[in-house]
């Protein structure tokens, strides 16, 4: 059956404003060959069929280590015993743009037109001998979108974040990627239902339309703790969260009942908040699926309105003591109507003496007309960057730059686009904006600030915000590495921009 007579239940749900419900599945590990580990999967896929209930299954991509099975030939297969489209999903990691335009053809050939795109969290084990690159999930957008009109897209956000910097360019980024060509964005995992809240009033007011969906995990005991132990990046469990239900596991069936009674009245309450709808993930089975759609519509019948299944929730988020369990960290930050970006403090003091050194710096040399730039273009442009010469400018830019940006000569200087904080100080090289993998302003990778909080911080003095949120910036070409962006900046071979028009939705 071809992609465009299968049925598309996200597509149309949208489409149609009814509430879209989709199970994300895991796709398996390669410890077992192809056949026998999606056996299970297609089993599953056999069932949901005749479920009109169930829109899509979406299948991950590298979630469970960094071998696991492909996701489009996973998905094929599932969408074949399902009858339904799944959502495909990409990350960025260890790849770049010729890998997604790739496997973009090779889904396309196999009827497949649904994606979420994303970045990615960081390879666990990154293989030696090479570097690893991340495709910035704006960028894949873009690409993906450029491709193709037809495509369905999604992208992530997520508002579990509770300092200002995070947080704002969580949205920033949001508002990117649907100009980049997102049709509908999908929430990080969280328990927060007022960051829920957050999310669709800031979106709204920004004038992002697109269509939100929830990403809702069951929460078991076991899962908690396993999730603490080892780290699910941008996903946070508290301590409050933790102790609850570590209680609920003294109960008769070890808390399974009541993590099944939070995500149903966790997915009745993003559907009053007006969400497109959810993506339920943590049920491997046809029957666990089953059983959360009878405990939604049970806890629509026993608390019929938005309030009291508010109250339900309340009452479920509340300790053996009588103490309300906290969700989020204390102090954390909630936007106010219409204070995006205009809250107290800027950049610090060095932060933004350095960025104006290097704006005066840039425009001196660098930007067409200079004075500088008259005398280096006649030269540098008739240059090859990987000559004898080339790499002597090499050496001498690694030698200024390298100090004073953490210049890793990349040969396609994104600098004045970053704020002049370089782009690839980030571990995952992005300049579009921050992954989701943050947590406290730190990087998912522990050793750092992200990055992307200084870009924040220096755009909002210097009034530009909008361009974090508008500008596509692209990625560095395989073929610029390790050579002289200078050379290539007067050959007129660095990076082009985009502004980027706005919602589709
Ligand atoms: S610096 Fe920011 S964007 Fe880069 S990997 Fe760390 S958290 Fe993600």
């Amino acid at each position: 059956m071809s992609g465009a007579s299968r049925p598309n239940g996200v597509r149309q749900g949208l489409a149609a404003r009814r509430f879209v419900l989709t199970v994300e599945i895991a796709t398996p590990r390669t410890r077992e060959p192809f056949e026998q580990a999606i056996r299970p999967l297609l089993v599953l896929a056999r069932e949901v069929r005749d479920d009109p209930r169930i829109d899509a299954v979406a299948l991950t991509d590298r979630s469970r280590s960094d071998q696991d099975h492909d996701p489009i030939l996973t998905g094929h297969r599932v969408a074949e015993e399902s009858g339904k489209m799944p959502i495909v999903h990409w990350a960025g990691k260890d790849r770049i743009l010729r890998h997604l335009e790739a496997d973009l053809q090779r889904a396309e050939a196999l009827g497949l037109d649904t994606f979420l795109l994303v970045t990615g969290d960081k390879v666990r084990q990154p293989p030696g001998g090479r570097p690893v690159r991340y495709l910035d999930s704006v960028n894949a957008l873009a690409a993906a979108r450029q491709r193709s009109q037809e495509l369905l897209l999604a992208a992530a956000v997520s508002p579990f974040k509770y300092r200002e910097e995070e947080l704002v360019n969580q949205y920033l980024k949001a508002g990117k990627k649907i100009r980049a060509g997102a049709d509908f964005l999908m929430t990080q995992i969280g328990w927060d239902l007022r960051k829920y809240e957050e999310a669709r009033r800031v979106l709204n007011e920004r004038g992002y339309h697109a269509p939100l969906m929830a990403e809702l995990l069951l929460l078991t005991p076991a899962r908690s703790r396993r999730i603490r132990r080892v780290g699910l990046a941008g996903v946070t469990i508290t301590g409050d969260l933790a102790q609850r239900l570590e209680e609920e596991a003294a109960s008769r069936d070890g808390g399974r009942g009541f993590a099944f009674r939070r995500l149903a009245l966790q997915t009745a309450s993003v559907r009053d908040l007006g969400y497109a709808g959810a993506q339920v993930s943590g049920l491997d089975t046809y029957p666990d699926i089953v059983r959360l759609l009878d405990e939604v519509e049970r806890a629509t019948r026993e608390c019929p309105t938005p309030e009291a299944r508010r109250q339900a929730w309340r009452e479920l988020l509340t300790l053996q003591n009588g103490r309300a369990v906290q969700v989020a960290p204390a102090h954390g930050l909630y936007l106010k109507p219409g204070a995006m970006g205009e809250r107290s403090g800027g950049a610090r003091a060095r932060e933004w003496a350095r960025f104006r050194i290097m704006d005066v710096i840039d425009h001196l040399l660098f930007k067409e007309g200079a004075a500088g730039a008259r005398v280096l273009a006649p030269v540098l442009r008739r240059l090859d960057a990987r000559s004898g010469v080339g790499r002597l400018l090499l050496r001498v830019e690694r030698a200024i730059k390298g100090p004073l940006v953490g210049c890793q000569t990349c040969g396609f200087c994104r600098l004045p686009e970053t704020a002049y904080v370089c782009p690839e100080t980030c571990p995952k090289g992005l300049a579009n904006g921050p992954c989701g993998g943050t947590k406290d302003n730190v990087c998912e990778f522990g050793d750092r600030e992200c990055i992307h909080n200084q870009i924040y911080r220096v755009s909002k003095r210097a009034g530009l915000l909008a361009h974090l949120e508008e500008t596509l910036i692209p990625p560095v070409p395989e073929t610029a590495w390790d050579s002289c962006s200078w050379v290539a900046h007067f050959r007129g071979e660095g990076p082009k921009v985009t502004r980027l028009p706005g919602d589709r939705a």
